[in-house]
């Protein structure tokens, strides 16, 4: 029984993987010109990469597979520069304070997730945002101990660069009032800041494998729903690692992962980039570091003090020999390197440090700087020419404008978020969320890029927006400019031939609509390598689960 079976898989198999047609559609791309491109259809090899990209009428041929787009909107599959996989899925898992609005509320959803969760033994979870509340004051271990007292409640701030920490928490990790904070960190009234994160974080039990392999496969879920099929996979822990690499051998890694290891130590267990696994699927490119912290917790490193607390700079992570010692050992691995910089400072140091790195090592490392965001317009001018890419995440812009011009006062954001300012000066651009930092939707960020505005239309006519980029400068950014930025550009990021057929169906044409029904743009299908892995439900109407 068994060999006629095997033989008629075989035949079904090879009939399924015949060329297929996708027609009908309102094709819209970024051109390798920065021009828009419009086609009307695909053609698909059965190695799940584009044959043809058609302009007119389908060639008068039978295909195996025919797909009426019905006159909808095809885009290329979005690429998020930078995101944490296996993090959106734990925070769509664990609980979630994104957006509440007071301490009051902040206190209510960690009352119902424990009555929801008795058996949980550590309350995990975050995205709270005291910049939202009435009073803007951190949460203290006084405000947990009120619901929760117990077993530990640990909940990050929306930005990861501060943790509030309950108690039990603190007993658990052997923390007392005599601790002190570590070099780099803070720690008031149960907030631990920065390095001083770990002093908590060290003692919370490592997940296992299948709960690392839940918050992968519920990660896919949520970016999948939202059009995005290619990832810079960043500060990839070794547990992440050996997850994607699980689902990549198990057949179920349908968003492509441009993994970026968590410093150089994790060149102990991955010490070599990999090149692609899995029909390209995944692929260890690079190594992650960080300069500094964030400006949400006064952790981002400024040339000049705090305009709101003068006796601060913020936080240097490294002196210039380590963060080039540091970044020439990953080099000297074949490692592309992203270092996370979002102080004026900062962003100079890591200039500063490529520089040297590109003279040693030549043309064409992509040397990445991770998020570019409050920058002197003075070094921006440096990037082009030691080929370095700025990674940036538009909502960013939205979410921490207010909170920009706290810190810096009004004269210090000439260089903040400046997109439009990085392309005329040379440089190449990356566009992403952060996520789970901010939602991994990336249409919000797509209309911010045109807009310099939020989901609220706000400020009116945008925020610096000199800044604003055309639309398809914007979609570049989050397609090819982020296939670029992973090193695969060759694969993905454009519908050409050659390439990988990865690409979205979606609800409305983004060159005919306002920026705020842009970022409202459902998906209806996604696409990758030439199958279909979502498709919207006919009658669902909402936007798929939030991740943060
Ligand atoms: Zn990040």
């Amino acid at each position: 029984m068994i060999k006629p079976l095997l033989a008629l898989t075989a035949l079904l198999s090879t009939s399924a993987l015949a060329d297929t047609l996708v027609t009908n559609v309102n094709g819209i791309q970024a051109g390798s010109d920065g021009q828009l491109q419009h086609f009307s259809g695909l053609i698909i090899a059965n190695d799940g990469k584009v044959k043809t990209v058609l302009a007119g009428p389908p060639p008068p041929i039978t295909f195996e597979h025919t797909v009426d787009g019905h006159g909808q909107t095809l885009l290329p599959g979005l690429i998020d520069g930078h995101g944490h996989v296996i993090d959106l899925g734990f925070y769509a898992l664990r609980l979630d304070v994104t957006g509440v609005q007071s301490l009051a509320e902040f206190q209510q959803r960690l009352r119902d997730y424990a009555a929801a969760h008795p058996d949980t033994k550590w309350i995990l979870g975050g995205g709270w945002n005291q910049e939202l509340w009435p009073v803007k004051k951190f949460p203290t271990t006084a405000d947990l101990d009120a619901i929760v007292s117990d077993r530990p409640v640990v909940l990050e701030r929306v930005d990861g660069h501060a943790i509030v920490a309950n108690s039990a928490a603190m007993k658990a990790a052997g923390v007392t009032a005599a601790t002190q904070a570590p070099a780099g960190g803070e720690i008031h009234d149960g907030v631990f800041v920065d390095n001083a994160e770990r002093l908590i974080n060290d003692a919370i039990p490592k997940p296992t494998a299948s709960e690392n392999d839940q918050a992968l496969a519920k990660a896919q879920e949520i970016l999948l729903g939202y059009g995005v099929t290619g990832v810079g996979s960043m500060s990839t822990r070794v547990a992440d690692w050996e997850a994607f690499k699980r689902a990549g051998a198990a057949g179920t890694l349908n968003v492509r992962l441009m993994s970026y290891l968590s410093g150089t130590e994790s060149m102990t267990a991955v010490p070599k980039p990999t090149g692609w696994l899995y029909g390209d699927r995944l692929r260890a490119v690079g190594i992650k570091l960080f300069a500094d912290g964030a400006l949400g917790s006064r952790g981002a490193w400024l040339k000049q003090p705090y305009a709101d607390k003068p006796e601060s700079r913020g936080l240097q992570f490294h002196s210039d020999a380590e963060l080039l010692k540091l970044a020439d050992t990953a080099a000297s691995h074949g490692f592309q390197v992203a270092t996370h910089a979002i102080g004026d400072a900062a962003n100079a140091q890591v200039i500063t440090v490529y520089e040297q790195l590109s003279k040693k090592y030549g043309a064409d490392r992509r040397w990445r700087i991770e998020h570019f965001q409050i920058v002197d317009p003075a070094d921006i001018a440096r990037l082009a020419p030691a080929g370095i890419i700025a990674s940036m995440q538009p909502t960013h812009q939205t979410s921490d404008r207010l909170m920009a011009e706290a810190r810096l006062g009004p004269n210090r954001l000439a260089g903040a978020y400046a997109w439009q300012t990085v392309l005329k000066d040379g440089a190449r651009l990356a566009f992403g969320t952060d996520f789970p930092v901010e939602n991994p939707n990336p249409f919000p960020g797509l209309a911010t890029g045109i807009s310099r505005q939020d989901m609220n239309g706000q400020p009116p006519g945008g925020w610096i927006p000199s800044e604003r980029l055309t639309f398809a400068q914007d979609l570049y950014a989050y397609t090819r400019g982020s296939a670029y930025a992973g090193f695969a550009e060759d694969k993905i990021g454009a519908l050409e031939p050659g390439k990988y057929a990865d690409f979205i169906l979606v609800d409305r044409d983004p060159t005919k609509v306002d920026p705020v029904s842009l970022g409202n743009t459902q998906v209806l299908e996604t696409w990758v390598g030439g199958k279909r892995v979502f498709e919207r439900a006919p009658s669902a109407s909402a936007a798929p689960e939030r991740g943060r």
